[in-house]
């Protein structure tokens, strides 16, 4: 039977593929009742699942890519290790007999009884190990439910539509080695990092479908149209036809636009506007590149903190930004430290999950609070800046306090750095993120102290109308339009000028290109966005006349304007009928 469901298009495009379903958590396990004729086939099923669980782990064993972090080894030892445990893997079989239930929920009970024993700990680093204890489960549970969140083994994925529930930014960043057609969750909201990550993967995505996982099958055949955040669940032929020409229609655009790959990016009244990329990892400067960007804006380091056990050394840093800029030849490259916290959770940190993330221990007040990881990666940005381009941009800045200790954190980086003799580049150039309306109101603070600025508007939205970026339930009110944004940039970019300092824009606004007119009319020059944006960006700058719209700005931005004249401003600027 053919169904549509209806979500958040974060990434543009129509994909028609096989869905692959991601197994959700054990948490939405359910029971059912057995007959006690039942009892010994839902033990065998359990018995084979956890046999083909230590298959899995034996086989990541042999996958492991050499050079790796000698934690994953261990890593997959202690998971066998609780595997072996009767514990985890004997007493639910005693359960599914007591309890005449399914082997899954015989394993919830189980899992749950041996969870509440670790409150009691008190050792942090003991307590930690639940966390392996629910992963070792959860292999079990997806093996029970007939789908494991293995990529499939086959040799092209491009007929495959990734399903999932929900997922990590760290989950995600695995996806991005297989060349998957879509990618479709429950949950999640337009600026999420899932969300980013997952646009990154360059594959129409749709977000916040609510039932996809429950409803969509293992290999039914989908249509995602990534552009208007449809989901088509075993169309009809005519259907597909229709969405096949329109997929067609949508690649010869595509090779149409690469046509102003090397074209200088000038409007039509002659203003330079620079166009860079957002980078997750040193792989996606090819990327960038390959749609024409004329450097990297914003490297979001974090990700090479994710999805491992340890933390990356300076001298791993050290080479991997080194490398980046090399391959930049010359071309700006903009590190931002480490924003981890919030929906970044890492491990390796061994720190509580805070209350409420967005607005605790996350970005700039994290590396503040773990000095030595942060001196690492100061270091290893300024060694590496001898080799390119380099320039240091600090996320989440609030106060003078954090400008202050920042600074001091780099200089005595820079100190010590001098007194062994390394070389950097003494006139490395430092910027702030603009992420926070704090700093956005009092930027004059910000001004005298940094190069540069970079306006994170994913942020700033989601801090200004206190809307959580990664909640799909309030994503109808995250709006980058409401006149409280408008009137942050507004200032932000006025100021900026004032005081003779660049000011450029990376959040997913710059990549919008119902935005574009906007964001150039606002007096932006430069826009930082996700490499697969940049040429449909560029198409609009250079057909852009920004003198003509200017004026438009200027009323949109008047304090007396009525709502219907704003309305008629901005339907006017977003039109985007003629967009590609
Ligand atoms: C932003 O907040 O707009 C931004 C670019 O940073 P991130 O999305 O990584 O929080
Ligand atoms: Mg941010």
């Amino acid at each position: 039977m053919s169904f549509n469901l209806h979500g958040i298009g974060i990434s543009n495009g129509i994909a028609i593929g096989n869905a692959h379903l991601l197994s959700h958590a054990y948490s939405e396990v359910v029971q059912y009742e057995i007959s006690t004729d039942a009892v010994e086939y839902e033990r065998q099923r359990f018995e084979t699942a956890v046999e083909k669980a230590r298959r899995e782990l034996s086989d990541l064993q042999t996958e492991i890519p050499i050079g790796s972090p000698s934690e994953f080894q261990e890593f997959i030892k202690l998971h066998q290790m609780i595997l072996d445990d009767p514990i985890l893997t004997d007493a639910p079989k005693k359960k599914i007999e007591e309890l005449l239930c399914n082997a899954e929920w015989a394993l919830k009970i189980q899992l749950e009884k041996l969870l509440e024993k670790f409150l009691v700990i008190k050792d942090l680093y003991l307590r930690e190990r639940q966390k392996d204890i629910i992963q070792v489960a959860e292999r079990i549970f997806k093996i029970l439910e007939g789908a494991g969140n293995k990529v499939p083994n086959s040799h092209s994925h491009k007929n495959i539509i990734v399903v999932a529930h929900d997922i990590s930014p760290t989950e995600v960043i695995q996806f991005r080695e297989k060349d998957f057609a879509g990618f479709i969750t429950d949950v999640g909201g337009t600026t999420s990092h899932t969300a980013i990550i997952a646009r990154s993967l360059n594959v129409p995505s749709v977000v916040a479908l609510h039932d996809a996982r429950r409803l969509i099958k293992e290999g039914e055949q989908l249509i995602i149209d990534g552009t208007n955040g449809i989901v088509m669940a075993s169309p009809g032929k005519k259907i597909l036809r229709e969405y096949r020409q329109k997929k067609n229609d949508i690649e010869k655009k595509q090779k149409v636009l690469k046509k102003i790959k090397n074209e200088p990016c000038i409007t039509k009244d002659g203003k330079k506007i620079d166009l860079l990329a957002n980078i997750e990892m040193p792989s996606d400067t090819l990327q960038a590149k390959e749609n024409g960007a004329e450097g990297i804006g914003l490297f979001r380091t974090e990700f090479l903190y994710l999805g491992r056990g340890d933390l990356p050394t300076e001298e791993e840093q050290f080479l991997t930004y080194k490398n980046a800029a090399i391959d930049l030849n010359g071309h700006p490259i903009i590190i931002r430290t480490f924003d981890l916290g919030a929906d970044k959770h890492t491990e390796q940190l061994s720190r509580p999950v805070a209350p409420n993330p967005a607005l605790g221990l996350r970005a700039i007040r994290l590396c503040l609070a773990e000095p030595e990881m942060f001196r690492d990666q100061i270091r290893a940005i300024l060694r590496a800046s001898m080799y390119g381009n380099i320039k240091i941009l600090i996320p989440m800045l609030m106060n003078k306090g954090e400008i202050n200790q920042t600074l001091s954190a780099i200089n005595l980086a820079k100190l010590s750095l001098r007194e062994e003799g390394t070389a950097f580049d003494e006139d490395i150039k430092i910027g702030a993120m603009i992420e926070v309306p704090a700093a956005a109101i009092a930027f004059d603070e910000f001004a005298k102290q940094f190069d540069f600025f970079s306006v994170g508007t994913n942020d700033l939205i989601q801090y200004t109308l206190a809307v959580d970026r990664t909640d799909d339930s309030v994503s109808h009110l995250y709006d980058p339009l409401h006149p409280a944004v408008l009137e942050l940039l507004n200032r932000i970019i006025l100021k900026a000028n004032f005081y003779t300092k660049p000011v450029g824009l990376c959040g997913e606004m710059a990549g919008d290109i119902r935005l574009t007119k906007i964001l150039l009319g606002l007096g932006l020059k430069n826009l930082s966005m996700h490499p697969g944006n940049l040429l449909r960006v560029k198409n609009i700058v250079i057909h852009t006349n920004i003198s003509e719209i200017e004026p438009k700005i200027k009323k949109l931005m008047a304090p007396d304007i009525s709502t219907d004249e704003r309305q008629k401003i901005i339907t006017l600027l977003t039109d985007d009928r003629n967009m590609t």
